[in-house]
């Protein structure tokens, strides 16, 4: 198993290495040393004491909080709730719809035809921290980009298992039907 120095990691995130290595140091994803290093990284550049647990966004979290709840959080501190539920639900959305709008955004041939798509910006509520734009057809649902499974991967790639496993289901539909 290859070991990835904690400056090389770091300049990974950051963006400074040269291509060619970073997809080497990609192929390697299922690399437990490097996760761990990785993670470690990320938790000293925020100022909250949960552990990250894994990293959605490069401001998108989720963490471990102290009653065993793992829940999405930004760098800046605020709380997006059950990380099984689609954490753009709690965001600060700009919807964009219009041509005048796409024309902010894109350029030329590019643009979208505004009868058929919308472009959403997700934005945090508590920093203001683009976290996501997705381009879709009018109309649909936020995407659920990323639903990880944490218990299975803590438990059998990182060898050892997170407290208080929890069931693994999307629960964002709950969530929404709680609304109305
Ligand atoms: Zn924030």
């Amino acid at each position: 198993m290859p070991e990835y120095d904690i400056g090389e990691i770091e300049q990974l995130i950051d963006g400074q290495l040269p291509w060619p290595r970073v997809q080497e140091i990609m192929k390697g994803a299922k690399d437990v040393d490097r996760f761990e290093k990785w993670v470690k990284i990320l938790q000293g550049r925020v100022s909250w004491p949960e552990p990250i647990l894994l990293p959605l966004t490069p401001a998108l979290f989720i963490v471990q909080k102290e009653n065993n709840e793992r829940v999405v959080k930004c760098k800046c501190g605020q709380e997006f709730g059950d990380y099984r539920v689609n954490w753009k639900l709690s965001a600060a959305i700009y919807v964009r719809e219009s041509e005048e709008d796409f024309k902010e955004i894109y350029r030329g041939s590019e643009q979208p035809d505004p009868a058929w798509t919308q472009v959403r910006e997700y934005s945090c509520p508590g920093c203001g921290t683009m976290l996501e734009v997705e381009a879709v057809p009018r109309g649909t649902p936020p995407d659920f980009d990323f639903l990880p499974d944490l218990d299975t991967y803590y438990k059998e790639w990182l060898g050892r298992p997170l407290p208080d496993e929890q069931e693994f289901t999307d629960k964002t539909l709950e969530t929404v039907a709680k609304w109305s």
